[in-house]
């Protein structure tokens, strides 16, 4: 066979599996709630689209970038991180940098590959985000999975987390808030992670921040570096425009952490992609950020709307005990081993069927999810909140009376 071993392991997104299926039946002319999306149905501020027109007519704008992004805009990806997180990098014991990719999914791909040697393990919070897995198998890296329940709104316990060190780990992915849970994680849980990172110096956290401006319940998210800062240290930091600007098409992602890992980064983008998109990089340096201050009003207040909508529609069909709360990002997980449709799936050897019910619930409802098996959590799937409000009520509707069937 022509493939290498690599290629041979690594899984195809399964977004775009689910996505091919709802393809066929929207053209054999059935109504599909499409719950899989993930990105928001808006444009980004209109300050922002004519920040990107006023950078048509330069050449620069079409020619090739430096390698690791233009200095400027990443001096202001680090000083808006000084603002928002109010922190200063140059209290810090080493140097900090930036470095900008093509999306923040391009970003956490070089980081894992200046990090990872052959063995090496990384720890991964369940449910955890579909790409990370594969990127850390495809650099020779081990991923280490520590668990969540649904009932402690898939908050991982710090001591779990403690028990999957080994001499081997090398980092571990916190992503606050998370994709697909839809919640971040507590101050609370902060403050004691950050307790226990003090004992493993050694060990790097990539917090993967990229849905941070996406929060609709307070209390906001905090990071455990706030509260101390003397863990910048071992902190590096992933984000990007494709969530915080409504902008996934155009594909701009940065990190900042320690120079020594930003500068290897730029190594790798230096011999493969060259340097992230001009035209969007320039206009984000004219762009005043703070514009975007209000943006996310309206799509909070539907986003509040909808989870509010989820809790109705579990009440109702009197199953309080399967909600949970969400905050944040535009997800909800459903756990389906606590709702009564699990009985007519569940197996003696306790197998995963969250495909088999997902695949169901395509048929019954028209509703289409992703399921929960990609993101390490079993007998799941993830639902997008990205609907207007009356097809979303329509779909949740039609959701909990299926699940709620015994
Ligand atoms: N991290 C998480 C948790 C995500 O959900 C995504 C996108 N879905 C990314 C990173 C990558 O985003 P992008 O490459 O568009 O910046």
């Amino acid at each position: 066979m022509i493939l290498s071993e690599r290629i041979k392991d690594t899984k195809a997104s399964i977004t775009l599996k689910v996505n091919e299926k709802i393809n066929v039946l929207i053209q054999q002319g059935k109504h599909v709630y499409n719950m899989t999306s993930g990105q928001l149905p808006f444009k980004p501020s209109s300050e922002f689209v004519s920040a990107l027109g006023k950078q048509l007519n330069f050449l620069k704008s079409y020619q090739y970038s430096p390698i690791a992004g233009m200095s400027g805009l990443r001096v202001k990806f680090l000083n808006y991180y000084e603002e928002k997180r109010n922190l200063k990098f140059s209290d810090c014991t080493q140097e900090f940098d930036c470095v900008i990719s093509n999306g923040s999914k391009h970003s956490i791909y070089n980081l894992l590959g200046v990090l990872i040697n052959p063995g090496d393990e990384v720890i991964l919070l369940t449910p955890y985000w579909v790409s990370y897995p594969e990127m850390i198998k495809f650099w020779g890296g081990t991923p280490v999975v520590v668990k969540s329940h649904a009932f402690d709104a898939y908050t991982p316990y710090i001591e779990e987390i403690e028990k999957a060190i080994s001499p081997k780990t090398k980092a571990i992915i916190v992503n606050s808030p998370n994709n697909p849970a839809g919640i971040h994680y507590s101050e609370e849980w902060m403050k004691s992670f950050g307790t226990f990172l003090k004992n493993y110096p050694d060990l790097l956290v990539i917090s993967d921040e990229i849905y941070s401006e996406l929060s609709y319940f307070d209390p906001e998210p905090s990071y455990f570096y706030q509260f101390d800062k003397s863990l910048l240290a071992q902190t590096v930091i992933i984000n990007g425009i494709s969530k915080s600007f409504a902008a996934t098409g155009l594909r701009v992602g940065y990190c900042i952490a320690d120079a020594r890992i930003t500068k290897a980064m730029a190594k790798i983008q230096s011999q493969t992609t060259s340097g992230p998109n001009s035209l969007v990089q320039r206009a984000l340096l004219d762009f005043n950020f703070s514009d975007l201050d209000n943006y996310f009003d309206p799509v909070k207040a539907q986003l509040r709307d909808c989870a509010q909508m989820i809790r109705a529609a579990f009440r109702e069909a009197n199953l309080p005990h399967c909600y949970y709360q969400t905050t944040s990002a535009f997800y909800y997980l459903l756990d389906f081993s606590r709702m009564p449709i699990y009985e007519k799936f569940k197996d003696d050897k306790n197998s995963d069927c969250s495909k088999e019910i997902v695949e169901d619930i395509l048929e019954k409802t028209g509703v289409a999810l992703v399921p929960g098996s990609a993101f390490g959590y079993p007998n799941s799937a993830r639902m997008s909140m990205t609907l207007d409000s009356a097809p979303f009520k329509e779909a949740i509707n039609k959701l909990v009376t299926y699940v709620a069937q015994k």
